[in-house]
């Protein structure tokens, strides 16, 4: 089914930042963009004194930085004079332990206060920071201390005991373990983060830092194969700031959120970073997903702008009936809302229609990667949104589509590549390197990092097409897509149009090797509450897949599973449905949700 063009008839209540893509786009610098920073005097840049000390030096200082929403709903505030004043004594904290520019810091730390003070503190003490998701299990923590080569890591009691302690001996580069909150005396070989942060002054003075000082690692979240370590430097966050004004539309008056976990590249780069360079207030939300608890969450603190992800907004749709005494949404008052996007994986248009008929707001889809550090391609509060769309390149980005060889990556002949310039046609999205926030290396892994360039563009691994318009639609991760009787299926396009039918909850859409096909299609589907899985509804849904997409693309088999595999960050694990199918090796499952 096509969907409809959203056009944005009705004047936004804020003037969005950018009004006139073609425009911005073709006037747009990067060095401009960096004026728009305070920076070091002799030309160094450094995140936290973007993110925080700017504003108290220019008298910013008493608005609220963190509004922290506990468990159990309460909320307390941090200013960002509060936050200058820890951020400082965390700084002090490294610089008396020894550790100094370079040096990986780690954290393992729900969204708590003391995880933003940990994040930025050790920016402005110019060491590296690595945020690990606190749900990792005892594998995944030791595996990426290990690569990441951790020297301090920021965590709980709880944590360190269930997750580093009985590892501790084997990791022998990781110096101090620093306990918030109680327990630290009771842990040898640790410290009291809290008795450490008494103890130190409030005032720090931020070293010179290099643009390209290292600054953050970031792991993929092992969608596709083993996660890899992405390094970003000091300089990233002129495009941090910049692709927030223009694709979240960010504005200092804005109250913010965004539901990734800063364990993620999107929880850090979109949830700490970029929102306190454009000194706003920023929601964290300490607790769980919930529907009820994020619609109380999104009114009680009068949410503008909010970032979310495909897997929340389908969460939310299921928890949400359209009409009737249960019509969630109806109850809360959302009036403040004024910009829903989501990145992460494809946004089907379903959610996007849903969106502006449920919320009031179409869901402004983007993309990105961990590589890329900031948002790439994305639809803007300004312009019309064509459901399904990713949307088109942020000012300062240059895309484009490359002509695939068999293998389905980009054709590489004689270290040259063809760009794909017909409307329409598919390929491998392509990046033209020079944004500031490009990762600088793979962890350890020259070979893989220099193996993602050629012939003067960054190749992404994500097949896409881009319309006369220049409009791109996602076709699905190059290790995904399906070759079935002579034609390439992207399992989003799949999926996307099951989960049009109204007992479809989520699809993962995978091949399944066929001797005269090549593959067939084969969809995974989860069923919304109080649907039954029968014999009449696989055919049916056989039958609507088929009348949307045609036979060749069509599923062929339909698997009924409520426990889609998925990443900690949210994204259907289609190589884990494959391995299961084939019975192959499942491969690194350290980013599986559920998993210890
Ligand atoms: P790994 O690289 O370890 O397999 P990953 O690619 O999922 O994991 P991330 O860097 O977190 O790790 O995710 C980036 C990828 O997510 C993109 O390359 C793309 O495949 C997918 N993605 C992100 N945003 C979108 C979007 N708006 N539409 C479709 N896919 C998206
Ligand atoms: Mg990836």
């Amino acid at each position: 089914m096509a969907w409809e063009t959203i056009h944005k008839h009705v004047a936004p209540r804020v003037r969005p930042n950018l009004t006139d893509y073609d425009r911005t786009w073709a006037e747009f610098t990067w060095s401009r963009a960096r004026a728009a920073l305070e920076g070091q005097p002799g030309g160094g840049l450094n995140i936290a004194h973007e993110a925080v000390d700017r504003h108290v030096g220019s008298g910013r200082g008493g608005k609220v930085a963190l509004r922290c929403v506990s468990p159990d709903g309460t909320a307390g505030s941090v200013t960002y004079a509060e936050l200058a004043g820890r951020t400082s004594r965390f700084a002090h904290v490294l610089r008396s332990l020894g550790v100094g520019r370079g040096d990986r810091v780690f954290t393992l730390l729900g969204r708590c206060p003391e995880l933003y003070t940990a994040v930025l503190g050790t920016l402005k003490n110019t060491s590296v920071l690595c945020p690990l998701f606190s749900a990792f299990g005892p594998d995944p923590v030791e595996q990426r201390l290990r690569l990441g080569d951790g020297r301090v890591l920021v965590t709980t009691a709880a944590l360190y005991r269930r997750k580093v302690a009985e590892r501790r001996t084997s990791l022998a580069g990781l110096e101090h373990v620093l306990i918030v909150g109680p327990g630290a005396e009771d842990l040898p070989g640790t410290l009291s983060f809290d008795q450490l942060m008494a103890a130190a002054p409030e005032r720090f003075t931020i070293p010179p830092t290099s643009p390209e000082d290292m600054a953050l690692l970031h792991f993929t979240s092992g969608t596709t194969g083993a996660p890899k370590g992405a390094v970003h430097v000091h300089e990233a966050v002129v495009a941090h700031h910049a692709t927030a004004a223009y694709a979240l539309d960010l504005h200092p008056e804005d109250v913010y959120w965004c539901t990734a976990d800063p364990g993620w590249v999107t929880g850090m780069s979109y949830g700490v970073i970029a929102p306190l360079v454009h000194g706003v207030t920023v929601v964290v939300d300490e607790g769980e997903y919930d529907a009820r608890r994020w619609y109380r969450i999104l009114a009680e603190q009068r949410v503008s702008v909010w970032y979310t992800a495909p897997t929340a907004l389908r969460m939310l749709m299921r928890a949400t009936p359209r009409q009737g005494p249960h019509d969630l949404p109806a109850s809360y008052d959302l009036s403040r809302l004024r910009f829903i996007a989501s990145v992460g994986e494809p946004l089907n248009p379903e959610a996007v229609v849903w969106g502006q008929e449920v919320l009031g707001l179409p869901v402004h889809d983007n993309w990105w990667q961990t590589e890329t550090g900031c948002i790439m391609i994305a639809n803007f509060a300004a312009c019309e949104i064509r459901p399904g769309s990713m949307g088109r390149p942020l000012p300062g980005v240059e895309a484009a589509v490359l002509s695939c060889g068999g293998d389905g990556r980009a054709r590489v002949t004689d270290g040259r590549v063809t760009v794909e310039d017909r409307p329409g046609a598919e390929g491998e999205l392509a990046l033209r390197p020079g944004w500031p926030s490009m990762f600088r290396a793979y962890l350890h892994d020259k070979e893989r990092y220099e193996a993602a360039f050629a012939d003067g563009w960054y190749l992404t691994g994500d097949l896409v097409s881009r319309d006369a318009d220049g409009w791109f639609w996602f076709v699905g991760r190059a290790d995904d897509v399906i070759k079935s009787a002579g034609h390439l299926i992207g399992p989003f396009e799949v999926e996307s149009a099951l989960m049009e039918h109204p007992a479809v909850a989520e699809a993962g859409v995978i091949g399944r090797p066929d001797p005269v096909a090549g593959n067939i299609v084969k969809a995974f589907v989860s069923l919304r509450p109080d649907v039954q899985a029968t014999p009449a509804l696989e055919r049916d849904l056989l039958g609507f897949a088929r009348r949307r997409l045609g036979p060749a693309v069509a599923p062929r088999e339909i698997a009924f599973d409520q426990n889609l595999p998925r990443t900690r960050s949210g994204k259907v694990m289609r190589r884990l449905l494959r391995a299961r199918e084939l019975g192959l090796p499942t491969g690194d499952l350290s980013t599986l949700e559920g998993s210890a």
